[in-house]
């Protein structure tokens, strides 16, 4: 393939999107990809007969009716991957009560009332709340999808629950519905999703999340998120695309105001007509050159803060765990009520208190571990500047064998391995593989800035029409992936296919 309509950079679930998408639509499409393996957060590594999902815990819009079940249906791909079900959605911890979180809305609101029976009038409206905003996010989707795009005067006349989310701060969603701290943590127990505390965090986002989760599902498909992401590599290359691996983008060339090539760290040349983006912004630019950007455009970029990061403890575990017991897919622990305290936890490195999830992937992925055993992932949220960057000081050369980046990775996998051992008898004495990833795992598969999870920060400013657009001032350059459209795999994909779109015009100008 000499000529290539469209480039895209990075095969994480963004830029395979776009790829797919353009790919069906007949485009020749090349993705110039930094790792050896396609989906960025999406895919797997494997261990002694173990295989690790690296990032997803559980998919939203998976199932029928569902927006990540339509853009599969659109790809073509719907029915070539097997989703299941995860009920209950997840299971959490407090420090005097545990939470079910039942994958049907009825009996999670019957759970909730039954352990909070003076605010039952509350939960019935809060979860009322939340099912009505995830309604009007459907129907503005669905009005926009018809061509009908609403004069921003009458939005919150016809999407009110979704125009007063989109204001609000998950903190003063849930005020408006109950009092109870206690119950405000258990209705927050996804909040790691975001990496805000509810103060800042958008209540447009959570509650759309939550309405997804309990009225569509959460899922994990069969094969992890590395299947969703083969199989999207599949589409593209079935189509006539192409994924290189190993080629890490370091120029775009810019000819009379547009780009012509993209350049990698092995010196290849890939020229195409229009090109699409997933690496950080700021990477992006830097491509090309600052100053075939406009001012505004890359102070807007610079302005941005990242999302949190995470630390990941992947276990290989002597023994099914499911059938001694510990059958959750998601089991949170959260040793307070205080969740502003959580956060500022996390954000000081303090990992003994920080909101932990444990993740039993034995069950919900067969085969993942080998008969006997069980495939156990211990991960909390993580600056990236923790103990001076990990022990690095800042310096990335070769630091995953640097004794200080060692030390601090491993002190702060052990205070995660000791929590989960306080909960599984025995853990730490069963453990036969073990590995670790930290904010500094993220850049080095990833090329992720900052490690970042989410791309830049989901606050309640960051929202919705303050969303980073895909255009640049360059008009042959879009751009996706997570600092563009939010954090989550669903809004990749959804962040590619709007990228794909705008793409598949400037081509056919
Ligand atoms: C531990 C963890 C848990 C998570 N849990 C969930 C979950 O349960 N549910 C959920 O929906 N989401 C979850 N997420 C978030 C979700 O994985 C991400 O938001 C989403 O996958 C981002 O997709 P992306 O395509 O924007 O970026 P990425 O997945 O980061 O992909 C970017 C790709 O671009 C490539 N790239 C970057 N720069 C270059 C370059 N210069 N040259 C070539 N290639 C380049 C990278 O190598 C990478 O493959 C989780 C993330 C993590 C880390």
């Amino acid at each position: 393939m000499k000529h290539r309509d469209v480039i895209v950079i990075g095969a994480g679930l963004a830029g395979l999107s776009a790829a797919a998408h353009l790919a069906r639509q007949g485009q020749k499409v090349l993705v110039v990809e930094h790792h050896a393996v396609p989906g960025g957060f999406a895919h797997e590594f494997k261990r002694r007969g173990f295989r690790f999902e690296v990032a997803l815990h559980a998919l939203d819009g998976a199932g029928p009716g569902g927006w990540l079940y339509g853009m599969l249906q659109e790809l073509g791909v719907a029915d070539r991957l097997t989703m299941q079900r995860l009920d209950p959605l997840y299971t959490l911890r407090l420090p005097d009560f545990e939470v079910t979180a039942h994958a049907d809305i009825n009996d999670y609101r019957s759970e909730l009332v039954e352990l909070f029976p003076g605010e039952a009038g509350g939960i019935r409206s809060f979860l009322d709340s939340v099912v009505q905003v995830g309604r009007d996010i459907s129907a503005y989707a669905r009005d926009r999808a018809g061509g009908d795009r609403p004069d921003p005067g009458r939005m919150l006349e016809r999407y009110p629950a979704m125009s007063i989310a989109f204001t609000q701060s998950w903190a003063d969603f849930l005020a408006a519905h109950v009092t109870d701290d206690q119950l405000k943590a258990a209705l927050s127990a996804l909040w790691g999703y975001f990496g805000l505390p509810p103060s800042r965090m958008s209540a447009g986002l959570f509650a759309a999340a939550l309405s997804s989760y309990h009225i569509n599902g959460g899922y994990y498909p069969i094969g992890g998120s590395m299947a969703l992401s083969r199989t999207l590599e599949a589409v593209i290359v079935e189509n006539g695309g192409r994924v290189v691996y190993r080629n890490t983008v370091t120029g775009l060339d810019v000819v009379d105001g547009r780009i012509s090539a993209v350049t990698t760290h092995r010196g290849n040349r890939y020229e195409g007509d229009v090109f699409i983006s997933t690496a950080g912004p700021l990477d992006t630019i830097g491509f090309a050159g600052e100053e075939h950007f406009d001012d505004a455009f890359v102070a807007a970029m610079s302005s941005d803060q990242p999302a949190l990061s995470n630390l990941v403890v992947y276990l290989g575990v002597k023994g099914d765990l499911a059938a001694e017991g510990w059958s959750h897919h998601e089991f949170f622990v959260d040793d307070g009520y205080d969740l502003e305290a959580g956060y500022r936890s996390v954000v000081d490195g303090d990992f003994a208190r920080a909101g932990m999830v444990i993740t039993n992937y034995t069950e919900s992925d067969p085969g993942c571990a080998p008969d006997g055993h069980s495939s156990l992932v211990l991960m909390t949220l993580a600056p990236w500047d923790h103990a001076d960057v990990w022990g690095t000081g800042g310096n990335l050369d070769g630091y995953s064998e640097h004794p200080g980046y060692l030390a601090v990775k491993e002190a702060a996998g052990e205070v995660l391995i000791r929590r989960a051992s306080a909960l599984i008898p025995g853990l730490a004495d069963r453990i036969v593989v073990k590995e670790i990833a930290t904010p500094l795992t993220n850049v080095r598969y990833g090329r992720q800035p900052f490690g970042s999870i989410y791309g830049r920060e989901q606050t309640v400013e960051n929202m919705f029409s303050n969303r980073r657009s895909p255009r640049t001032p360059i008009p042959n350059l879009f751009l996706a992936g997570a600092w563009i459209g939010g954090g989550g795999m669903s809004t990749a994909m959804g962040s590619g296919r709007t990228a794909a779109a705008l793409a598949a015009r400037a081509v056919d100008r």
